[in-house]
């Protein structure tokens, strides 16, 4: 049958309940098959309330399974999934709606209050309040992406989902881009799950980087090189050959 989930209060009926202000990932038993193909196998996964996790794998290792599954959205996955209540996913793709402005786009399916005003303070988190009436289509893809990050923090989230949202970005507008989700997480301490091909982004900003292979978590690693990281930090470097 399909996952259960209780993200109120991160357990399934009947069993005892967590603390009310949990704001981890706990993941059990996740099972996902296409036709035959079965992608996510007995997958296990746990994310400490405030931690940034990067999970990386080679292309069509389930990545972006395991993301939808947790973000609630994907009906058919078997198993058990505890996330915060407030959960946010960016995607690759900005998917803005090009026929509503910026400010609109940030807010969507929000209700009441002053929506305009939560939308430029959103924006205004990644520098672009001054774009709030714009509209899609004169935005460049760094631009689009940070609209995107902005449509995700007005939720104020717990556990933010990233699912390669600078894959697209060209290398300088990546950097900035990594620069600023590690600011704003800094500053707002939600969960980060970061799915990324990218290692070096993994070591860049995760805590902890994952290793999805056949259909479960195969390796991890610790990764404990204080704030912010040079590139070249020899640890990193050292983590980076043990990842390729
Ligand atoms: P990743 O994000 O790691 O590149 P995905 O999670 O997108 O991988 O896909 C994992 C596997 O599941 C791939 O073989 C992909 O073809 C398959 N897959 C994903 N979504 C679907 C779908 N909706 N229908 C059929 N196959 C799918
Ligand atoms: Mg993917």
């Amino acid at each position: 049958g399909p996952a259960s989930r209780s993200p109120e209060t991160g357990r399934p009926p009947g069993r005892a309940a967590a603390p009310p202000d949990s704001a981890g990932v706990r993941v059990r038993g996740l099972r996902r098959s296409f036709g035959t193909r079965r992608v996510l196998d007995d997958l296990e996964l746990d994310i400490a309330p405030g931690e940034f996790v990067a999970l990386l794998g080679p292309s069509g290792s389930g990545k972006s399974t395991l993301l939808r599954a947790i973000g609630g959205l994907d009906p058919e996955v078997e198993g058990h999934i505890d996330v915060p209540e407030r959960t946010a996913v960016v995607f690759q793709e900005h998917r803005l709606l090009p026929w509503e402005r910026v400010w609109r786009n940030v807010t969507l399916g929000l209700r009441g209050g002053d929506l305009r005003a939560r939308a430029v303070a959103a924006l205004d988190e990644v520098g672009l309040a001054e774009r709030a009436d714009a509209w899609p289509a004169t935005l460049s893809g760094g631009e689009s992406q940070r609209v995107a990050l902005a449509r995700a923090l007005v939720r104020t989230p717990r556990l933010l989902l990233l699912d390669e949202p600078f894959g697209a970005l060209d290398a300088l507008t990546r950097l900035r881009a990594q620069r600023l989700v590690e600011r704003l997480w800094e500053e707002h301490r939600p969960s980060v799950l970061l799915v990324t091909h990218d290692v070096e982004e993994a070591l860049l900003l995760a805590d902890r980087a994952l290793l999805l292979g056949e259909g479960a978590i195969a390796r991890e690693f610790a990764v404990d090189i204080p704030r912010p990281r040079p590139l070249d930090h020899p640890r990193l470097l050292r983590l980076r050959g043990r990842l390729l």
